[in-house]
């Protein structure tokens, strides 16, 4: 196995099931690259571990190879060879685990959504572990993201610190608590947990099944350090409507749990250099996104006209939590407001792709009104570029970043206070905010006046005030959205829970 150089900062390793530009379902994704690169850039190592799904963007992988070990690992009573691979993704190295099992565990054609995601992914965590013991790295920091890699924090402590794999501290990451992966207890075991030791009320046992286990509890009761990704939906998740049943575990390991708001890649992120672009533009010069606008209506198919209209984005998947018929109904009344929409975006829930492929086929050739269903990562650079306005009128939100995004594109965000939008859409006629942060549209309710009310407003600010509109779109193209500052408040915690774990094992 290939060992780690020396760096005088922290050797941290991510143990993860998405990567973006690789392996990329949502929002996870982003942050392990995005998150990854900025802790690199402060000085540290950081290494990724990873599934070797089948469906990757293998194009987006630089000098990936084989090594030259097989590393065994447990899983049902038996040893599986995993092959391991190395290669590096924007710039950073990662491990490419693959199971040679007869089940073919990433060999599906998709990440997630498979009948047996809970054995593919304890598999997974528990072979993660074992490389980083057999190929003798010693890192500072293990930290794994939400339910499918959860299972190192038990792993960890009940297995692989006996076994010598004993310098690190475990980080936790819960990007949202909609998912936790809970199963019946009796599967724990077979990754090599302890069902008897660890299907206890004050461990993994589910809140609300006592014969199932709760993976992101696991993470949370046997991590040094629980976060999610912003500090509106700490709260929110904290108290009985939010937590998804987890709420009195997260208020009992309180001490440990914060919420710190993503970043975004702004290298990826940057209308002056983005290549999907038709034209590139800055704050100062917003004539190239004028030509965005233009280009993506033709592109589409949308009526173009001399009048100033303004064209409403969405790029989502289209899932209850991103609040799917205020999206409905964003469509209608941005008709009827005289203003174009266009929407990007597919869904897992069979009954609501098929209600939007409804919509989409009711407005096949409409001059001012697209759907686009599907996933296109090109496209959405378009649409962020060419969009006025962007709506994300979410029921809930972890922490999103599609309006950290628009905003950089100089699209205003029109958001429902909620989880990190209500950290990063500040209204722009809320007093009680200070001028220089208020930023978009943002509303309370999660109702149809709610969201017309926001919507109204941009429109009127749009039509008859163009040049407060200008600014506005200046100023939101300059916020700071990098993950600089976010990155720093992750190094601060991983720094002070080593420096904890010395200073106990030195007394
Ligand atoms: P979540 O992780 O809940 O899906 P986020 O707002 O955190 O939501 O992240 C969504 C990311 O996925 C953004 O980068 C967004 O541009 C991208 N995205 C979502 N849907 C699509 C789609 N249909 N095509 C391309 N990109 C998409």
């Amino acid at each position: 196995l290939t060992s780690s150089p020396s760096c005088p900062g922290l050797h941290v390793i991510h143990i993860a099931a998405e990567m973006a530009p690789v392996a990329k379902v949502g929002g996870l994704g982003d942050v392990v690259c995005g998150l990854s690169k900025a802790l690199q850039k402060r000085g540290h190592l950081v290494e990724i571990v990873l599934p070797k799904y089948d469906c990757m963007q293998y194009d987006r992988i630089h000098d990936l190879r084989a090594l030259d070990v097989v590393v065994e690992s447990y899983f049902a009573g038996r040893l599986f060879k995993n092959k391991i691979w190395v290669g590096t993704v924007e710039g950073l190295p990662v491990y490419f685990i693959e199971p040679h099992h007869p089940d073919k565990l990433f060999w599906r054609g998709q990440l997630y959504g498979e009948h047996d995601d809970f054995k593919r992914f304890s598999f997974f965590s528990r072979a993660a572990l074992e490389l980083l013991l057999q190929s003798g790295k010693k890192p500072d920091i293990i930290h794994c993201h939400d339910w499918q890699t959860a299972f190192v924090a038990p792993l960890y402590w009940d297995l692989y610190a006996p076994k010598g794999l004993n310098s690190a501290r475990i980080c936790f990451t819960c990007h949202n608590f909609e998912y936790q992966g809970t199963a019946p207890a009796s599967e724990l075991g077979h990754c090599g947990l302890d069902v008897h030791q660890l299907n206890r009320p004050d461990r993994m046992q589910d809140n609300s099944a006592h014969d199932r286990v709760n993976p992101v509890k696991g993470g949370v009761v046997f991590s040094n350090i629980v976060t999610t990704v912003s500090p509106t939906y700490a709260q929110e998740v904290r108290t009985a409507e939010g937590g998804r049943g987890l709420h009195s575990t997260l208020n009992f390991h309180s001490k440990k749990f914060i919420g710190i708001l993503n970043g975004i890649d702004t290298d990826i992120w940057n209308p002056g250099t983005d290549t999907f672009l038709k034209v590139q533009y800055t704050a100062n010069d917003l004539q190239g996104k004028e030509e965005n606008k233009e280009a993506l209506r033709r592109h589409l198919g949308l009526f173009s006209a001399k009048v100033r209209k303004p064209m409403v984005g969405c790029i989502t998947r289209l899932v209850p939590q991103k609040g799917v018929h205020l999206i409905r109904h964003a469509i209608y009344r941005t008709l009827e407001l005289g203003g174009q929409f266009v929407l990007l975006g597919s869904s897992p829930v069979p009954h609501i792709q098929r209600e939007f492929e409804g919509i989409a086929n009711h407005f096949q050739n409409h001059d001012h009104i697209r759907l686009i269903l599907k996933y296109d990562e090109a496209l959405s650079h378009s649409i962020y570029a060419a969009s006025d306005m962007f709506i994300i009128p979410s029921i809930f939100e972890p922490c999103g970043l599609t309006q950290m995004i628009a905003m950089r594109y100089g699209s205003i965000p029109i958001a429902r206070k909620t989880g990190g939008l209500n950290d990063s859409v500040f209204d722009v006629d809320d007093d009680t905010i200070p001028l220089e942060f208020r930023n978009g549209f943002a509303f309370s309710t999660a109702d149809e006046q709610g969201l017309n009310n926001a919507l109204e407003r941009a429109f009127n600010l749009y039509r008859n005030d163009p040049e407060s509109w200008q600014k506005l779109v200046q100023k939101d193209m300059t916020v700071d959205f990098s993950w600089e500052s976010s990155a720093a408040h992750y190094e601060e915690l991983y720094a002070k829970s080593v420096a904890r774990a010395r200073a106990t094992i030195r007394a």
